[in-house]
């Protein structure tokens, strides 16, 4: 493939860089509250909507513009290169898994509103005994007349108190085999007999939560696909929230880098060479995250679904950011306990879930192993 823009995608990355001159909205130099933040990244959607920016990717029929994904990676490049509020990311999973398996009611339903902003997602897949081993979900959904109850308990919702509705995956055949007999549906998150508790992170952040189900009563047209495609379904979110999606995820570490670079040069540290070799390294580890994104984007453009190769951009994005976060702590020395470099505490403590949501990286490297090497499985 070839990394360049071509002369369209160069014509659009300069127009889209001066219209994020003109948008970013300014830096706050106070600290922000979550739901602050939470805030700030929903009007960032919504005036990137405006803009004409969010759903490049997306039939037009669902209100896209039927670009090629390339369009959606260099938005995601610039976005982080002007030091943007986050893209809103459960549009590309959890729009996608709706657009894939929605009927015809519900994709005109909820992608519209998904992709200007209106209506905000969450993932309701792990439970406290189902998270790797996410076939042996228990949270249960019987039907009843024209509804389903929904009974169970759900563990790290990410972004569940911002959320208007969830995905939530749920057994519906108790007697099928495991994988077989989940299916998946579309709650509201102020549905009766729903209740969310914040968990808080190693940071400060209660950004996840869990949620309980208590009888929850949806309608039966909530449920996306058959009874029984739960499973399905979960694959294939789980497999673009994996994927190459976040190529703007480098322009942050870049930026991160640069600004160690700057940081080690001033105080000297890089007359060690190891220190020097270690700011190489996470350059080179940063490219090949860039590249590898770009080369699964590319296949992506011809039309090939996002599968197995997720997994090899998830563990390699996992492993520059916590090792660039790493070494900052390192060259920070004590600084970090003094609360002089608290923005670099932060982004360690940022990365440290990375190799856990989204399927643990033990979990990508078995992915990898058995269904991209064809290695046995014991
Ligand atoms: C910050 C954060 C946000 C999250 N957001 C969401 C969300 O929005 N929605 C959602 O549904 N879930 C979310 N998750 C859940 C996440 O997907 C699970 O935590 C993850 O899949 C691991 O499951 P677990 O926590 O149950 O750990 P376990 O599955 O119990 O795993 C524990 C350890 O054992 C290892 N292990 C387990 N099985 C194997 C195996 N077969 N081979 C090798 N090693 C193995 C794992 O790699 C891990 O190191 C989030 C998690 C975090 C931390």
């Amino acid at each position: 493939m070839d990394y360049r823009d071509s002369t369209e995608e160069a014509e659009y990355r300069a127009t889209l860089r001066a219209w994020l001159t003109e948008n970013v909205p300014a830096k706050h130099d106070d600290e922000r509250t979550n739901a602050e933040m939470a805030a700030e990244r929903l009007a960032w959607h919504r005036k990137l909507y405006e803009g004409g920016y969010i759903g490049q990717s997306w039939p037009v029929e669902w209100g896209g513009k039927g670009l090629s994904p390339t369009m959606d990676a260099i938005l995601n490049e610039e976005n982080g290169n002007a030091d943007a509020p986050s893209l809103p990311a459960m549009v590309g999973y959890i729009g996608r898994a709706l657009q894939m398996f929605g009927n015809d009611e519900q994709r005109a339903r909820f992608i519209p509103p998904t992709l200007s902003g209106e209506i905000q997602w969450c993932q309701g897949f792990s439970e406290p005994g189902a998270g790797s081993d996410l076939a042996s979900l228990t949270t249960k959904a019987v039907r009843d007349g024209d509804e389903y109850v929904i009974s169970g308990h759900k563990m790290w919702t990410s972004a569940g108190q911002w959320a208007d509705w969830c995905l939530v995956l749920a057994r519906t055949d108790p007697d099928a085999p495991k994988h077989k007999g989940i299916s998946a549906f579309l709650v509201p998150m102020d549905s009766a007999g729903l209740v969310l508790q914040p968990i808080v992170l190693a940071n400060g952040d209660p950004e996840t939560s869990e949620v309980f189900y208590d009888a929850v009563r949806v309608p039966a047209s909530a449920l996306v696909g058959e009874e029984g495609d739960g499973w399905k379904i979960a694959m294939t979110t789980v497999a673009y929230e994996r994927g190459p999606s976040d190529v703007g995820a480098i322009s942050t570490l870049n930026k991160q880098l640069a600004s160690l670079e700057r940081h080690a040069k001033a105080t000297g540290a890089t007359a060690d060479p190891r220190v020097r070799l270690e700011l190489a390294r996470a350059y080179v580890r940063g490219e090949v995250v860039r590249l590898v994104a770009l080369e699964q984007l590319s296949s992506r453009a011809t039309g090939k679904l996002v599968g197995e190769e997720g997994s090899v951009a998830k563990i390699l994005q996992t492993e520059a950011s916590q090792e660039l976060a790493h070494l900052a702590l390192e060259l920070h020395g004590a600084d970090i306990v003094t609360g002089r470099a608290a923005e670099v505490v932060g982004q360690y403590f940022q990365t440290r879930p990375m190799s856990v949501y989204g399927g643990s990286a033990q979990i990508q490297r078995n992915i990898i192993s058995s269904r991209i090497l064809g290695m046995p499985r014991s």
